[in-house]
């Protein structure tokens, strides 16, 4: 069902961005429920992942790695495309969806041209996270209702945190939207 709207190419562009860096903003008005763009990279095992970016640094900001499931990895930063750029907001205009093992960044609403494109990382929390781990993922998304850290869930309450860059700090593993997700058990 997707592969028919894919081939449309997208009213995005990549320009710098207010929150981080470079970030992803609609050119023409797109329609809630509209499917964006695919998350493309390779595809690799957590192992594998995990080999390729312990020994990053946490201020290092070429990595990009998007869990599909238990098995896989998207790694954006091999062959990776504009939806690596999107940035995090903890109040969203976009969500990620997984749909038979691909995932896809689809609107929540109505965004309007010149609207920047963000979801939420749900970067998930690992038992063996380094005490300031709310700091290397701090979030300066700037919502009324910003949880201060693209960590998932919120462990500690919401609060101003220095801002930092956050999103190029340390592997982000973000997941796709709980809500969303359509495949079972995969
Ligand atoms: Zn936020």
């Amino acid at each position: 069902m997707a592969s028919a709207k894919q081939d449309k190419i997208a009213p995005i562009k990549v320009r710098r961005s207010k929150v981080h860096g470079s970030g992803v903003f609609a050119t023409a008005t797109i329609r809630k429920g509209a499917r964006i763009i695919e998350y493309i990279g390779e595809r690799v095992s957590h192992a594998e992942a995990d080999r390729r970016y312990e020994s990053k640094t946490e201020d290092d900001n070429h990595t990009f790695l998007f869990i599909v499931d238990r098995k896989t990895v998207i790694d954006a930063g091999v062959n990776g495309n504009e939806a690596r750029l999107i940035n995090h907001s903890c109040e969203p205009n976009c969500e990620s969806v997984t749909d038979k093992r691909r995932v896809y960044i689809e609107a929540l609403r109505d965004i309007a041209p010149g609207e920047e494109l963000a979801y939420d990382y749900q970067i998930q929390r690992e038992d063996t996270d380094p005490a300031n781990i709310d700091e290397v993922f701090a979030c300066r998304c700037g919502a009324a209702s910003c949880r201060g850290t693209m960590l998932w869930p919120a462990k500690r309450p919401a609060k101003k945190r220095r801002a930092a860059s956050a999103k190029s700090a340390g592997k982000r593993r973000a997941k796709p939207g709980a809500g969303r997700q359509r495949a079972s058990g995969r």
